[in-house]
């Protein structure tokens, strides 16, 4: 019997063909000459996609009608419209808990840097600005008898929370629903979250339900001491509506690790010194972006071997019989 065709259409961690390759026949677009011309003549057969942020929608199924599964590399899929996917049968799994410690540790950095201002207190040891100028100015922000905000109390959320206790911070949360074994307070919406905490940290899926979750009103609720931090997706926040408001008073400062339009950051925000920008670092260790590609192998290879996936989003849980 052949070994199922599996497409990878962009370079990715190592791990994966390291894993797949005695199992499957592995395609590797992004090395051929011609990476169309390779996806176009393989792609009749193609019956699993290790996907990097490529977009998925009905036009591109389309174009693998032998498609069996996506495994994505990542937990957040956004890029996959997982329900078109279900509806033709198209098994979609992530990278769930294996990222789940780096992303919060990645989150509390953030944070820590934002509110005490270490980009910018770094910057300006290096700009010899210690010397010249004396000490650096103090900071306005402090996580001293704060409340943290959490927008999606999920896996990584409570990761985030686990750690902000042991920092002494009071937490409140927001999500679609009420969690029954969670002891922090609980708010019904975003507003109402932002008016009640001092630091409202980011880190729901993106896609069209979360669209610009934060907008002027949000950030107005926050206040002038506030401080925004996205770890989740840049759609969650209306990023004009944010430079406006850091550029105006009405929040203190923010750090982001993820945005609008990556990998482009608006120029706006690059120039504020109360911003702190990272390049959608969240998972990026080596031990971490491994574990997650031998999750998307082990998905592939585990549906070939079984017909069932290790990690199915929830669109497709309907399709396990
Ligand atoms: P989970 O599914 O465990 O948690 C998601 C949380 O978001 C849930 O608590 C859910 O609560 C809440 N949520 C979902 N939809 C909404 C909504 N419409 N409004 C409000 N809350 C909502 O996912 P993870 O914790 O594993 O991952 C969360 C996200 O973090 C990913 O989707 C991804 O976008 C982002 N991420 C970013 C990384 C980075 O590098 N910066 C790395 C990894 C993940 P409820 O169901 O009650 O609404």
């Amino acid at each position: 019997m052949s070994l199922p065709l599996v497409l990878m259409p962009r370079a990715m961690r190592p791990v994966i063909r390291d894993r797949l390759a005695p199992k499957v026949d592995l395609v590797t677009p992004f090395e051929a000459d011609n990476p169309d011309a390779t996806i176009a003549r393989v792609a009749a057969s193609v019956r699993g996609i290790a996907a990097l942020g490529q977009t998925v929608d009905a036009a591109y199924l389309d174009r693998f009608p032998a498609l069996e599964i996506i495994a994505n590399f990542g937990v957040g899929y956004d890029t996959i419209d997982a329900e078109t996917c279900a509806a033709r049968g198209v098994m979609v799994t992530n990278t769930p808990d294996v990222l789940t410690e780096e992303v919060a540790d990645t989150a509390l950095g953030l944070m820590i840097m934002t509110v005490r201002e270490f980009g910018a207190a770094e910057r300006y040891v290096r700009a010899g600005r210690w010397a010249a100028d004396g000490p650096y100015p103090l900071t306005r922000g402090s996580l001293i008898g704060r409340t943290l905000g959490i927008v999606g109390l999920g896996r990584i959320g409570k990761a985030i929370a686990a750690r902000a206790e042991a920092f002494g911070l009071k937490i409140a949360y927001h999500g679609r629903s009420r969690q029954a074994d969670v002891t922090y307070d609980y708010h019904p919406s975003v507003e109402a979250l932002a008016e009640a905490c001092d630091i409202l940290m980011l880190v729901a899926p993106g896609g069209a339900e979360t669209r610009h979750m934060v907008n002027r009103r949000v950030l107005e609720a926050l206040g002038p001491q506030g401080v925004l931090i996205n770890v989740g997706r840049g759609s969650l926040v209306d990023e004009e509506a944010l430079i406006a408001a850091l550029a105006n008073g009405t929040i203190l400062s923010a750090g982001l690790d993820v945005f609008e339009d990556e990998p482009h950051v608006p120029q706006a925000l690059l120039t504020m010194e109360n911003v702190v920008v990272l390049p959608h670092v969240g998972s990026a260790s080596v031990r971490t972006r491994d574990a997650m590609g031998a999750l998307v192998a082990d998905n592939l290879l585990s549906w070939f071997e079984t017909g069932r996936p290790i990690t199915p989003v929830a669109e497709c849980v309907g399709l396990l019989k």
